[in-house]
């Protein structure tokens, strides 16, 4: 099937254009087109973007408030009830939450997801065998990538190392680890890039979270990524400890993670809620300062994380409303810094979960969001839920916000 896209605004150009798709593929760009298409859908000057991307999502523990209600509301509950809560999870209860969750990615206009899925003593590999069925059943909306990831260590929890081989073995496509739970983070990360090296995948990392004052794991992965030569294949998530790095530090540090071509992505979501828990007045944020690395040269992005657990009892999947909050957190204002956000939430998301070529493009997969919005900055400002999703050349999903109005002078 063959779709044109008539009068679309298009990041970092200029004017309006019409794009025209054959198939999955995006065919040709210019201001006007002339070439007979099945469909033809006048955007009328909104904003077309590429597919929102998700680069770090944990789909098995997303939408838990049927079971996990928050006491304390700290961290160390959220761990603890959330372990707990695992010993009930079943390949149904995974399936049934992670269906909502991805049906209602796609109607975001999430094109492509990389979800994080636990593998450890209490829950095995039955996460895995959840979320590996459905990896086929919505690639119609969305490439889903799985991530197998030990949460709980792995020098700690006997067993772990041969569960995370079975899910690779499995089907799995990148492994990683949360080393700052475990007792020898340094040995837990040459771990899994020994499963990496094994199974020839990308690594996935969640790494120097929290605020303690542990030292930073950064440089190491950095050093193992370049003697491994898994250059490009690496992704780290959270990274606040870098909000906490002085300006000439972090520049210091932005060209090894560069030489590394090491991605880091910013989850504020969660980021912002379990941070500087200590703070009595004048809250630190603990949002990675990923605007300043991305003027240094490095890779990054933001991504949803979790969705309504004890993690994070905030948000619903869109990574557009958290392009908004990230905008907030990091005081961007400017239509560039606005751009820039856009860009992290797709082409550079995609980068980060090692998908080459993303964005809008002749000869590009046709993975498209048409926004209702008319400029970057409202986009940002606004989350509009007004979006058509186009995956792979196909209109998957339509939303509109829809209003009523009851009072006659409303009308007029
Ligand atoms: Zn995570």
């Amino acid at each position: 099937m063959n779709l044109k896209l008539n009068n679309a605004q298009l990041l970092g150009r200029d004017g309006l254009w019409d794009v025209s798709i054959a198939d999955d593929r995006i065919v040709d760009i210019a201001p006007h087109l002339s070439v007979v298409a099945d469909r033809v859908i006048d955007a009328g000057g909104q904003l077309l973007i590429p597919g929102l991307v998700d680069a770090h999502m944990h789909l098995d523990k997303a939408l838990l408030f049927d079971r996990c209600v928050a006491v304390t509301g700290d961290f160390n509950e959220a761990m603890h009830v959330t372990l707990q809560a695992k010993h009930s999870f079943t390949v149904a209860d995974i399936q049934t939450r992670a269906r909502r969750a991805l049906k209602q990615a796609i109607a975001f206009g999430t094109t492509a997801m990389r979800s994080h899925v636990e593998v450890d003593p209490v829950i095995q590999v039955t996460g895995l065998e959840a979320l590996l069925p459905l990896r086929d059943e919505y690639a119609w909306g969305l490439t889903l990538q799985l991530a197998v990831f030990a949460q709980e260590g792995i020098t700690n929890q006997a067993g772990t190392v041969d569960l995370l081989q079975q899910a690779m073995a499995m089907g799995a496509d990148v492994v990683g680890s949360a080393p700052y739970v475990d007792p020898d983070p340094e040995q837990n990360i040459r771990i899994i890039f020994d499963i990496a090296q094994e199974f020839d995948c990308d690594v996935d990392f969640h790494l120097d979270y929290l605020d303690d004052d542990s030292p930073m794991l950064l440089p190491f992965v950095v050093s193992e990524t370049v003697r491994r030569g898994w250059q490009g294949r690496v992704c780290v998530g959270h990274m606040t400890k870098l909000a906490g790095l002085p300006p000439a530090e972090l520049a210091a540090i932005a060209p090894t993670i560069q030489e590394a071509d090491l991605s880091i992505l910013a989850l504020p979501a969660s980021d912002v809620y379990i941070m500087a828990r200590k703070d009595t007045h004048n809250v630190r944020r603990g949002v990675a300062p990923i605007h300043t690395l991305a003027q240094l040269g490095v890779n990054t992005a933001f991504a949803v994380n979790n969705v309504q657990n004890l993690f994070t009892p905030f948000g619903d999947g869109d990574v557009l409303k958290i392009a908004t909050l990230v905008a907030q957190l990091l005081q961007l204002g400017t239509p560039a810094a606005h751009q820039l956000c856009l860009e992290m939430a797709t082409t550079r998301a995609a980068r980060a979960i090692g998908i080459h070529g993303y964005g809008i493009a002749p000869g590009g997969i046709a993975d498209l969001v048409l926004l209702n919005a008319t400029s970057v900055s409202e986009a940002i400002a606004a989350a509009p839920p007004g979006r058509m999703v186009i995956k792979r050349g196909q209109i998957v999903a339509q939303s509109k916000l829809e209003q009523q109005w009851f009072a006659e002078t409303a009308v007029h």
